[in-house]
């Protein structure tokens, strides 16, 4: 699984890195900093997907290994 926070999306609210601070790093201003193809590390699956949901802007997008 792999995911990704589209900066045009992210509004900095920062409930991802709240859920999921492994995963989700915010940057100085609070906006999450989650490029393009990052693996989710083994077990954090479900926290991933939380956030997604969580996430008031819908910026978090998540690819599944297929
Ligand atoms: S919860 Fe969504 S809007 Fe907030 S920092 Fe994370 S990705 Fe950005």
């Amino acid at each position: 699984m792999q995911v990704e926070v589209d900066l045009n999306l992210c509004q900095g609210y920062g409930v991802c890195a709240q859920i999921a601070p492994e995963v989700f790093e915010l940057d100085d201003d609070g906006y999450a900093v989650v490029p393009a193809g990052t693996p989710v590390p083994e077990g954090r699956d479900a926290e991933v997907r939380e956030a997604a949901v969580a996430c008031p802007a819908i910026a978090v997008l998540i690819t599944e290994d297929h």
